[in-house]
C-alpha cells in the first residue's frame, strides 16, 4: 500500500508509531518495530512526509510494518534547501488542511504526484503554486476564474478577491480586491484550470509564480484559518 507518511513517534526504545495517509483508508496507523535501531531494514526509509509502499501485518495490537521501499528520491531532496523547504511546504499544508478520510482519498493523487515531481523538476516555486491550486479545487474551494464572481462579467478583469472566493472587474473592485496584472490573471487562471496529472505539463518561472504562490497561501489561510509557518522560508 502507498502511503504519505505524517508523523513519526518514537516509542519504547528502538519503535516508531506512524501515522500515515493512504487513498484506500484515509489516516493509517502502525507500528514500526525496531525503526530506530541504525541496523534495521527500515532505516533510511522512514521520513516526514516521505511516499513509501509498505507492507503490513494485522494483529490484536493493530498494524505492525513489515516492509518499506521508497517510491521517491528522497536523498536528492535532503541534500538541496529549496527541495527541503517545499517538501515542509507540501507537508505543513497537508496535514492542516486535510481533516477527514475523505479529503485524504480525493487528494492522494495530487500528494503523490508532487512528492515525485519534487525530487524531479527544479522549478519548485512553480510546483508549490500548482500543488496549492489543486488542492483548493478538489477540496471545493477553487476560485470562479473565468468571470468576474461578483456581476458575470468576462472582461475587464483587474483582480481578485478571497472574501467574494474569485475573480472581480473593474466596477466590481472595492477595498477587498487584490490586483492583478494581466500575465498574473492568467496564471491564476492557469493553476485552477490544470489537473493534477499536469503538474509539470507547464512550469512557471521563480519570478512568475513567487507571488501567485504567496498569493495562494494567503488565500489557503484565510479559507482555512490557518497559518502556513514555513511559507516564511520561501524566496
Ligand atoms: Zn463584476
Amino acid at each position: 500500500m502507498e502511503v504519505v507518511i505524517i508523523r513519526l513517534t518514537p516509542y519504547r526504545e528502538k519503535d516508531y508509531i506512524i501515522n500515515a495517509l493512504s487513498k484506500e483508508e484515509g489516516i493509517i496507523t502502525f507500528r514500526a518495530p525496531g525503526a530506530l535501531n541504525v541496523k534495521s531494514k527500515f532505516a533510511g526509509k522512514l521520513f516526514l512526509y516521505a511516499l513509501v509502499d509498505i507492507e503490513l501485518r494485522e494483529s490484536k495490537a493493530g498494524h505492525t510494518l513489515t516492509n518499506v521501499e521508497s517510491l521517491t528520491n528522497m536523498a536528492k531532496v535532503f541534500t538541496d534547501p529549496k527541495r527541503i523547504i517545499a517538501l515542509n511546504v507540501v507537508g505543513e499544508v497537508i496535514s492542516k488542511t486535510l481533516k477527514d478520510d475523505a479529503s485524504i482519498t480525493e487528494t492522494f493523487t495530487l500528494i503523490k504526484n508532487t512528492l515525485h515531481a519534487l525530487s524531479e523538476t527544479s522549478k519548485l516555486i512553480s510546483l508549490m503554486y500548482l500543488f496549492i491550486t489543486n488542492l483548493l479545487r478538489i477540496l471545493g474551494s477553487g476560485l470562479v476564474i473565468d468571470r468576474c464572481v461578483s456581476c458575470g462579467d468576462t472582461k475587464n478583469i483587474i483582480g481578485v478577491a478571497f472574501n467574494r472566493g474569485g475573480l472581480i472587474c473593474k466596477s466590481c473592485y472595492d477595498d477587498k480586491t487584490t490586483k492583478l496584472t494581466g500575465s498574473d490573471i492568467q496564471i491564476l487562471r492557469y493553476g485552477f484550470m490544470i489537473s493534477e496529472a499536469e503538474l509539470l505539463r507547464h512550469e512557471f518561472s521563480d519570478n512568475e509564480a513567487l507571488s501567485l504562490l504567496n498569493l495562494m497561501l494567503m488565500y489557503l489561510e484565510f479559507t482555512y484559518n490557518i497559518k502556513i509557518m514555513s511559507k516564511d522560508l520561501i524566496k
